[in-house]
């Protein structure tokens, strides 16, 4: 039998896939910590790290064994019935975060779906108004899924064009502008503020220091919930816990995802207290594999690793030393370098000529793989289980790619 080569495996995605992504020109096959291997057995440092769902890195082998345990035990039982589970990892997320109930979800955006059906609720039973006429204020730039009423939120044509009727009910503002937050919210129609406490997708914009703790004490000034989507930045990414935990904001609904599960498995969840979580009632809400005993014992065993491993630590110090090496750099080529924690960003000059994208390629050459987010910002997000070692090693690969670009 031939041995089908990375090429191979490309054409058949383009052949029989539909073509709604741009992946760079890899195929892997095995992961192990910050590394992948390539199909030809190349090896290279993940600086993506499958959008920061893999904080933990490939193939934890704590989480892994969850996983095939519970796989073996019982897989599904729906929530037509209790699992021995559930419960065990609805306890362990409300005491961990500090708050009075969890609800799980699958993908990022499902739990998006909820925090909004959830502020609906809370607007019509709590906060008293009129039916049909709840308003959410969302930011300029939000990346938070795919789903038809999420991109009715959208301002990226990308997200949005061609896939009108949009769902009503969203107020976009800029992000990052407090006037015009609190503006909005004197509306007495306005449920809901939805915003990432750092915009990852967008590019890693990183409000100014102030901004979510001002954002959140509005909130309550005007009786509106202060929503945040951590699905990216939660969960050791930024160097804390959560990104609200750097102005010591607690959200009224905190929305997580990715990590939750170590990327092992699709896991998602809200968090919120009775007032809000108890306005939807049995059979309001739902979904058939949200809440099954394999996502449960995954996601303890990704939140145990965060813990055990010290990985806000982790991403905090090396978070501190990316960036610094970065700005080290002496190129025409870097713009600008931003972030907080292992999440951050580095901006290509476009009046160089050259586009984020020719310069992931170059990294790949190297033994680093990125992706660029919009034309010319690359986003650099690897594992939290990174060594400074590894960070000097990967470090070099990016310096030596950026001089190659200078001759
Ligand atoms: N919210 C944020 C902030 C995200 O970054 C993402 C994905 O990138 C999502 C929601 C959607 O998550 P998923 O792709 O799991 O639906």
């Amino acid at each position: 039998m031939t041995q089908l080569t990375s090429k191979d495996f490309m054409a058949k995605e383009d052949q029989f896939g539909a073509h709604n992504y741009h992946p760079l020109p890899v195929v892997l096959a095995k992961g192990e910590g910050v590394f992948v291997w390539d199909v030809e057995g190349k090896k290279y440092f993940d600086f993506l790290a499958a959008y920061s769902a893999v904080n933990q890195g490939h193939c934890h082998p704590k989480i892994v064994k969850a996983l095939t345990d519970q796989a073996a035990t019982l897989t599904l039982t729906s929530r037509a019935f209790y699992n021995n589970v559930l419960g065990d990892w609805e306890e362990y997320m409300t005491k961990l975060f500090g708050y009075d109930k969890m609800l799980p979800m699958n993908s990022g955006a499902e739990a998006d779906e909820t925090a909004l059906k959830l502020i609906r609720k809370w607007a019509y039973k709590v906060k008293g108004i009129p039916e049909n006429q709840a308003k959410i204020v969302v930011c300029d730039g939000n990346f938070h899924g795919r789903t038809i009423t999420i991109i009715s939120m959208s301002s990226d044509p990308d997200a949005y064009s061609d896939y009108g009727p949009y769902t009503p009910g969203f107020v976009n503002i800029p992000y990052n502008d407090i006037d015009r937050l609190e503006k909005e919210l004197q509306d007495k129609n306005v449920a809901g503020f939805l915003v990432e406490p750092i915009q990852a997708e967008a590019g890693v914009y990183v409000p100014e220091d102030g901004y979510l703790k001002k954002a959140a004490d509005l909130c309550k000034k005007y009786n509106v919930l202060f929503v945040a989507d951590e699905v990216q930045t939660g969960l050791a990414r930024t160097g804390k816990m959560l990104a609200c935990d750097h102005e010591e904001v607690r959200p009224d609904i905190l929305v997580l995802g990715k990590a939750l599960s170590g990327g092992m498995y699709p896991v998602s969840c809200v968090l919120a207290d009775d007032e809000i979580m108890l306005t939807i009632k049995p059979g309001e809400h739902g979904s058939t594999y949200g809440g099954n005993p394999i996502a449960g014992k995954v996601a303890i065993a990704a939140l145990d690793v965060l813990q055990e491993e010290k990985l806000v630590e982790n991403s905090e110090r090396l978070g501190e030393l990316f960036r610094k090496e970065m700005k080290a750099i002496d190129s025409p080529l870097i713009e600008i370098v931003r972030g907080k924690g292992l999440l951050n960003a580095v901006a290509i000059n476009p009046t160089n000529g050259k586009t984020a994208w020719d310069v992931c390629l170059a990294l790949k050459e190297n033994g680093l793989i990125a992706k660029p987010t919009h034309e010319h910002i690359i986003r650099f997000t690897p594992p939290l289980v990174i060594t400074e070692e590894q960070m000097m090693e990967a470090i070099d690969i990016i310096k030596k790619t950026i001089k190659e670009f200078e001759v």
